[in-house]
């Protein structure tokens, strides 16, 4: 069901340190391919805005629709039918986040240079933000907290989240996720999905206006929606496709990292479940738990279309050094430590989108309750860019503040460099303050 991978003695052999980004389980199917599928989508919908986003809706979800705005009346209605333990399990949820989030908030940074000189790194938040919730293959109304709640804490002015229409729901979201909206206060809403959706925010097509910045996660066509209207607009990272590695040694449970490859392996055909064992006998007892255990699940289908796939695997190493080399290259979404000391060999990571320490934080903790956002990097993009949180909702402004003394202060190195890049205007708009040769 799972292919392996055996990296054991590779290292021996090579003369240079390996980069074991060219071995490490990938989909064929990235965001690069989807690219020609994605751009004539982002072209309609700038082009031709509602009508092109309603066609696409037709197409891709199913629908047949005349509006795309959810009126706010439909998400308070949600929230009064919302099964109560459901609702406790959201206000669980959010109460970590937000706990979570308002620590991450950072002040100003000030830094004095001398008499009269002074620079400010202001945090201000960004102004509007487009927020993607999936609804294509699951509601994940977990994903509307994840979104809302730290762009509240950063002080988003204004907030607009788009989820896929459902057939079933008259071409609405799902309820779930209309009701998690009320809880937060979300009033603008749009019942579109895919690319189609990235395209409306990033452009201020139809009835949207345009947005600053795009968040959220999503199928490989949001992530590479994403991709093709960054710097049209800001985003968070590239979060497509769920991944799980687990690092784990001989001491692991099988049962319990089967149940978490598994786990992450329903979210998407496109999924990646990937193990990293230096313990032959711990890749053969997961293998058969993946087939005890696949039978069972709620969605084996696709679960076995996730873990026979190319993105996962199971990678036997020399020792945990290796492995800690392996987890890095791969750089994954999620990536679970079940080995002896795990705290101290998850400190040694440096590429992940998160971290679960030991055999007690399974990643599912991640996805809804640990008080960590699950918006997280991934395709290797974890060896760049962060998980959703607070930061990526807010910006630096310097602001430079010098009198006449703290201009002075340094106005001859001003020159001085401005002449060495022969650039005599600069040096002139310090002179001409000065005209009385005081500097
Ligand atoms: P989705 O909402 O992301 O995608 C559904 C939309 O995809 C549809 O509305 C449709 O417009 C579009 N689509 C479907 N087939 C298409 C095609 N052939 N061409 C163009 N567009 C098409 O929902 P989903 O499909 O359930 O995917 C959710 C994804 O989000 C999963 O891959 C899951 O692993 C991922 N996810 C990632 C993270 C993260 O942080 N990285 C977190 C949660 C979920």
């Amino acid at each position: 069901m799972i292919r392996r991978i055996d990296l054991r003695g590779v290292a021996a052999q090579s003369a240079t340190p390996l980069d074991y980004r060219a071995v490490v389980p990938r989909a064929e199917f990235d965001v690069e391919a989807a690219t020609h599928a994605v751009r004539p989508i982002l072209d309609a919908v700038r082009e031709r805005g509602l009508e092109a986003i309603l066609e696409l809706s037709a197409r891709f979800d199913g629908v047949t629709q005349t509006d795309v705005v959810v009126p706010p009346a439909a998400c308070r209605q949600a929230l009064e039918e919302l099964d109560p333990a459901i609702r406790a399990g959201l206000e669980e949820s959010i109460a970590r986040l937000r706990a979570a989030s308002e620590q991450e908030l950072e002040a100003d940074v000030v830094t004095q240079l001398g008499p009269g000189a002074r620079v400010v790194q202001r945090k201000v938040p960004v102004d509007r933000v487009g927020l993607y919730v999936p609804g294509g293959l699951a509601p994940l109304v977990s994903t509307v907290l994840m979104n809302v709640v730290p762009a509240q804490v950063a002080g988003v002015r204004s907030l607009a989240l788009a989820s896929p229409p459902q057939a079933e729901f008259d071409g609405l979201p799902h309820p779930s996720i209309l009701a998690a909206c009320a809880l937060l206060g979300v009033e603008e809403v749009y019942a579109v999905g895919g690319a189609q959706a990235i395209a409306m925010f990033a452009y201020g097509t139809g009835p949207c206006r345009r947005v600053d910045m795009v968040t959220g996660p999503g199928n490989i066509y949001v992530a590479t929606a994403k991709r093709l209207v960054k710097g049209e607009v800001g985003i968070d990272s590239e979060a497509g496709p769920t991944e799980v590695a687990v690092l784990a040694d001989d001491s692991a449970d099988a049962g319990f990292v089967a149940a978490d490859l598994i786990a992450e392996a329903e979210h998407d055909p496109l999924a990646a479940a990937v193990l990293i064992t230096d313990s032959e006998a711990l890749a053969a007892e997961v293998e058969a738990q993946l087939d005890k255990q696949v039978a069972a699940t709620g969605h084996a289908e696709r679960v076995r279309v996730a873990l026979g796939g190319a993105q996962s695997g199971i990678v036997l190493v020399d020792d945990l050094d290796q492995g800690v080399e392996v987890a890095d290259a791969y750089a994954a979404e999620h990536l679970e430590v079940h080995t002896r000391e795990a705290a101290a060999v998850a400190a040694r990571i440096r590429n992940a989108g998160a971290i679960f320490v030991g055999p007690y934080a399974p990643t599912a903790l991640g996805d809804y309750c640990a008080g960590s956002n699950h918006v997280l990097p991934t395709g290797g993009c974890a060896c760049h860019s962060s998980g959703l949180s607070v930061r990526s909702f807010t910006k630096s402004v310097h602001v430079v503040d010098y009198s006449r003394e703290g201009l002075a202060a340094v106005a001859g190195h001003v020159v001085t460099l401005a002449e060495a890049e022969d650039l005599p205007g600069h040096g002139d708009s310090v002179r001409v303050r000065f005209a009385d040769g005081e500097a």
